[in-house]
């Protein structure tokens, strides 16, 4: 005999996570909610107020082999805006029975044998315009021809000496930059209680 089953899953969980970003589906704001990313080691702000879109968008087209100067694409998060990467992205890269992605927009990987790679990297990452990302610099972790590539994990320095992103500049590349969220902290903006200005 086939009892309806009781629906005990549906115990409410409030403030049992505490996520890096904030939850975009929390309502409630009569402003949209706009976020600031710090350093987490030394607090220095690396970004502007963004907003958080509910998905990074799709990379635009672009025939970069056609471009008439070396540079970066058009970038996949619109300025003044940020997301949330689901997939895992870059190294460390292990073999699998099938392509994966290895990093997301940007194809499939194979290495040197042919083997399909896909991704153990972080997951979670805070996508961004690099444009709108200030106080970092390149330390290059692996070669690329005229910008910077994520194949070899973090490459990004904040002044404080920390490692804390991603940056995806080269010429064939997607144009992002991966903030890591376990080296960042999402501040809201305007804080409650600080006269935070730009
Ligand atoms: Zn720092
Ligand atoms: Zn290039």
């Amino acid at each position: 005999m086939e009892d309806q089953r009781h629906q005990d899953g549906a115990s409410v969980q409030l403030g049992s996570e505490q996520a890096a970003v904030p939850d975009a589906t929390m309502v409630g704001w009569t402003a949209p909610e706009m976020t600031v990313f710090a350093c987490a080691a030394c607090g220095a702000a690396l970004t502007g107020p963004l907003k958080r879109l509910s998905a990074v968008p799709e990379a635009p087209d672009y025939a970069w082999w056609e471009a008439e100067e070396m540079g970066p694409s058009p970038a996949t998060v619109p300025s003044g805006c940020y997301a949330i990467e689901t997939e895992p992205y870059g190294p460390p890269l292990v073999v699998a029975e099938a392509p994966g992605p290895v990093m997301p927009r940007h194809g499939t990987h194979y290495n040197l044998d042919g083997q399909p790679l896909v991704s153990q990297g972080p997951r979670g990452n805070i996508v961004m315009n690099p444009d709108d990302c200030r106080g970092l610099t390149t330390r290059h972790a692996s070669a690329a021809c005229c910008g910077a590539t994520p194949d070899g994990g973090l490459n990004q320095v904040c002044a404080c000496g920390t490692l804390v992103a991603t940056l995806c500049s080269d010429c064939c590349l997607p144009y992002e930059l991966h903030l890591s969220p376990d080296h960042v902290r999402a501040l809201s903006f305007p804080s409650p209680g600080s006269n935070l200005t730009e």
